[in-house]
């Protein structure tokens, strides 16, 4: 009873996880060149806040690194801290800021503040008076309303000539609210407004473009870009094609196929019948992976009207979600895959080279950010290293 090899045992054996993450990190490092390349003369920073979109900021702030990111951006001074042991000599920015108690942080491990408020450039200017100078951003709002110091505001400041000597912006940065929508003419509203303060602060570099600010083109390109999304293989531009790589694959594991019968119903509610005789894989995943309930389709309230939820890919073909997505299972409907290309045990791919990531997130209604955000701790997952 007790000599069980435990190593056979443990949960994390990626080949027989329950649900199961690749990171292709040799796509990353393409589609970060890719990004350099559509940045022209800008130098091109990596965007690796929130775990580096939820694939890990380790392998991917260290493949980034290795493919010759210089310039990264965090969102919380802690992702800073760690991201410094894998990026030694790189510049990284926080973006949101310092606040008293943190300043320390900022001055052991090189962390560059994107000051976000009149407030925050207050107490840097008050820091760096007592502790000495040390490099800090300032952000600008040029019409999005989340942070960065108004227009005005910015520009008075720019001019101020009784700012101390000792406070040196190393980066003025703004950040497009509808960069993902190439139509739009607030994109050229703000990269005009930008530009009063890129000549404002002459002298200092700039930044406006993400993901979908390099898509649109050279003039919104400054000195420096700020891909996040689009290195990961999401989508930046809304109804466009997609030119980048996949980087994350998703897939989780059938527990049990079973047999079902034309005017059954599946799964919590009763809320999807059955309108054949049909095959069902219920496969280990569930909204607590981040396989988010609201990809059920029509078995979700609020949602009656939309008849198509997700689909997942197996025995290579899109197999659609029946019924509502639980907990920790989700139930696929696998009737049109010859019952000898499918067992228990094979893998569903949720997203990856078969099903965009991007389309998943849109039968949930949401977008590529959040779904690899939302990925959870349950999964393994795998790194593949560009030499391999
Ligand atoms: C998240 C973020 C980015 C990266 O945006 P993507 O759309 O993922 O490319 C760039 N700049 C700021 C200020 C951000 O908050």
């Amino acid at each position: 009873m007790t000599d069980f090899d435990s190593d056979l045992f443990l949960p994390d054996d990626f080949d027989i996880a329950p649900v199961r993450l690749t990171v292709d990190l040799g796509a990353l490092a393409d589609n970060f060149r890719e990004m350099t390349r559509r940045s022209g003369s800008a130098r091109t920073a990596a965007v690796v806040k929130a775990d580096a979109y939820g694939l890990g900021l380790e392998d991917c702030g260290t493949a980034l690194y290795e493919a010759g990111a210089r310039d990264f951006f965090v969102a919380v001074v802690q992702e800073g801290v760690t991201l410094r042991t894998y990026a030694p000599d790189a510049r990284i920015y926080v973006l949101s800021g310092v606040w008293s108690g943190q300043e320390g942080l900022f001055y052991e491990h090189g962390l560059v503040p994107v000051l976000a408020s009149e407030e925050q450039l207050a107490f840097w200017m008050s820091v760096t008076a007592e502790h000495g100078d040390h490099p800090c951003a300032l952000q600008v709002d040029t019409g999005f309303n989340r942070l960065g110091l108004p227009l005005e505001e910015a520009i008075a400041f720019a001019d101020d000539v009784s700012r101390p000597a000792s406070f040196s912006p190393v980066l003025v940065l703004s950040h497009l609210h509808s960069g993902d929508t190439p139509s739009s003419p607030l994109n050229r509203q703000q990269r005009e407004s930008f530009q009063r303060i890129a000549e404002a602060f002459e002298g200092i570099e700039t930044s406006l473009a993400a993901s979908a600010g390099i898509f649109l083109g050279p003039e919104y390109h400054f000195d420096l870009t700020r891909p996040g999304i689009a290195l990961y293989g999401g989508e930046a531009v809304v109804a466009a094609p997609n030119p980048m790589k996949p980087v994350a694959k998703a897939e989780a594991r059938i527990i049990q196929i079973r047999d079902a019968k034309k005017g059954e119903t599946v799964s919590y509610g009763g809320t999807y019948q059955l309108a054949r005789d049909s095959r069902l894989a219920i496969v280990s995943v569930g909204y607590a992976d981040g396989y988010l309930r609201s990809l059920s389709g029509s078995g979700v309230p609020l949602r009656q009207t939309v008849k198509d939820g997700a689909f997942g890919f197996a025995a290579g073909r899109k197999v659609p979600v029946i019924g509502r997505i639980t907990m920790d299972l989700t139930i696929f409907d696998v009737t049109d895959i010859p019952e000898k290309e499918i067992r228990t045990g094979d893998y569903v791919e949720l997203f990856g080279e078969n099903i965009a990531l991007d389309d998943v997130a849109r039968a949930a209604g949401t977008i590529g950010y959040e779904l690899l955000t939302s990925l959870g701790l349950r999964h393994e997952r795998r790194y593949i290293y560009p030499d391999e």
